[in-house]
């Protein structure tokens, strides 16, 4: 597959997919320019994610630290994601190399990430990651935990908290997501009220609910498989 082929097949799904976003921005009177697409490229290669730029998509969202590395060094002209786990040991390799790390999602993770900014004289830039489907095999803070946690760190010299991120449980029917998105908006705004202090950025919605995320305030939806399933192999 050459470039120009790739291009062809990724093009119009990037039209879709911004004109879906665009009709939930009307639906709910908010402008498109509130919500950022962050293209999740863990499945393709950094050929296919290099190119997302071109298509208008700068920003790129990785889970794998290693992976990340890889994509940023092949991809410099990109904005960089990480919305996976990181180790403590990739901790100092991987933070240079990302615009914002979606899943902070404990003390731990929280104490290293602020020692980090404070170390480097920049503040990390972070959304706390919130386990808004309340299953226990997924990560992120308890919703229970969730307000002293930010009350601990919010005014931490190395940490800039810029928002709040959430996965909703899997369902066939986007419909079914919209709760636990509600859910992590009222949390944003009640820690906004108590704190008096922005929140801005909601980190919510993938390929299968992205519309009712947008509906209920994301401003950051994470696409992956919409874009890149079923690329030829060949890449
Ligand atoms: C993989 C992943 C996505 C993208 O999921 P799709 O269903 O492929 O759109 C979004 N967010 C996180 C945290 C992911 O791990």
């Amino acid at each position: 597959m050459t470039d120009d082929e790739l291009l062809a097949i990724l093009k119009p799904r990037v039209e879709l997919l911004k004109s879906q976003v665009d009709a939930a921005c009307e639906r709910v009177n908010r402008d498109p320019a509130e919500v950022t697409i962050v293209a999740v490229t863990k499945t393709v290669s950094p050929r296919v994610a290099g190119l997302m730029p071109r298509l208008g998509l700068p920003n790129l969202g990785e889970s794998r630290p290693q992976e990340l590395w890889r994509k940023a060094e092949a991809i410099p002209n990109a904005t960089f994601h990480l919305i996976g786990h990181l180790q403590r040991n990739k901790l100092d390799r991987t933070i240079p190399l990302v615009a914002l790390m979606h899943s902070a999602d404990s003390e731990r993770m929280l104490t290293a990430l602020n020692a980090f900014g404070i170390e480097h004289a920049r503040p990390v830039h972070v959304l706390l990651e919130v386990n808004i489907s309340r299953e226990e095999a997924k990560g992120g803070i308890a919703i229970e935990d969730l307000a002293s946690l930010y009350a601990r760190f919010h005014e931490s010299p190395g940490l800039s908290i810029r928002g709040l991120m959430g996965m909703a449980a899997y369902a066939d029917n986007p419909e079914a997501a919209r709760p636990a998105f509600r859910i992590l908006r009222e949390l944003r705004d009640e820690l906004q009220q108590t704190h008096g202090k922005p929140l801005r950025e909601l980190s919510m919605g993938m390929s299968g609910d992205f519309v009712p995320a947008i509906e209920e305030g994301a401003t950051l939806i994470r696409p992956g498989s919409l874009l890149f399933a079923d690329l030829p192999a060949d890449q």
